[in-house]
């Protein structure tokens, strides 16, 4: 298997797509960064720990060992921008903040770009469609959640402090309506953390590429706010005094996501 990638097989049809908590670099970037890239300040932190609740419930994990510095998995391959307004895309020059993230001249050229397309991009995609795909043959459908999670407060991609969850389905079409419904009871029934559907964060190019309801794979990106469960400037530790609260709340919306595929598809 490619080391671009850390792969669990489960055993119930839902899989856990984490594309953005690697912080490994390849030399060329590496040598480019600058000071502050060299801290990985836009990594989605400690993302497999805090789903680690989602091996318990059987589900599968794909995971990134590469820094979104390297390559970005949830861009499409052709670069096409996902959002109107400040980005960033599938080779990134800028840090969140829209700081330079090279030294002058130092961003890897296209030699390096496409190597990690082909040795990073390529295979992380190619599980994910094959995981997919046996999630399918075996259930006859298959759950995707996207885990990623952000600063509260990054003044260039939004405005004041994110909700806490932000779930994104694609503005409905990456799942069934009826499963975005009962997310949305499960973020409701609780005190502890707000919420927002189709916010900033509607799902990027994973939720959109694989979200297929009417073939019955089921996409849905939850951006959590990393407030929840760690300390947002570095050394960005893991705070489980946070995370326990906050995985309660995963846990059950993971619950609800396959009880729901149980009760449609009987199975
Ligand atoms: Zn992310």
């Amino acid at each position: 298997m490619s080391d671009a990638l850390r792969f669990t097989k489960g055993r119930v049809p839902l899989l856990i797509s984490m594309p953005h908590p690697g912080t490994r670099l390849t030399p060329a970037v590496e040598r480019g960064l600058v000071a502050a890239g060299h801290a990985l300040p836009d990594t989605d932190w400690h993302i497999p720990q805090l789903y680690g609740m989602a091996t318990e419930l059987g589900a599968s994990c794909l995971e990134a060992t590469y820094s979104r510095y390297v390559v970005d998995l949830n861009r499409p391959a052709d670069d096409v921008p996902l959002y109107s307004g400040a980005t960033t895309g599938l080779f990134t020059e800028v840090l969140f903040d829209g700081s330079p993230l090279f030294q002058k001249g130092k961003a890897p050229g296209a030699e390096a770009r496409q190597q990690a397309l082909s040795e990073i991009w390529q295979p992380y995609h190619h599980a994910l469609v094959q995981e997919l795909k046996r999630l399918r043959e075996t259930f006859g459908y298959a759950l995707l959640w996207d885990a990623h999670s952000i600063c509260s407060r990054v003044p260039r991609l939004f405005e004041g402090q994110l909700p806490d969850l932000n779930f994104g389905t694609f503005e409905g079409a990456s799942c069934d309506p009826e499963l975005a419904g009962r997310l949305k009871a499960v973020a409701a029934d609780q005190q502890g953390l707000t919420y927002v559907f189709n916010g900033r964060f509607k799902g990027g190019y994973i939720t959109r590429q694989y979200g297929v309801p009417g073939e019955h794979v089921h996409a849905v990106q939850l951006e959590l706010a990393q407030r929840t469960y760690m300390d947002e400037a570095p050394p960005f530790s893991y705070r489980k005094d946070l995370a326990a609260p906050t995985q309660a709340v995963l846990r059950r919306l993971l619950e609800t996501t396959l009880a729901w595929g149980r009760e449609r598809y009987g199975r």
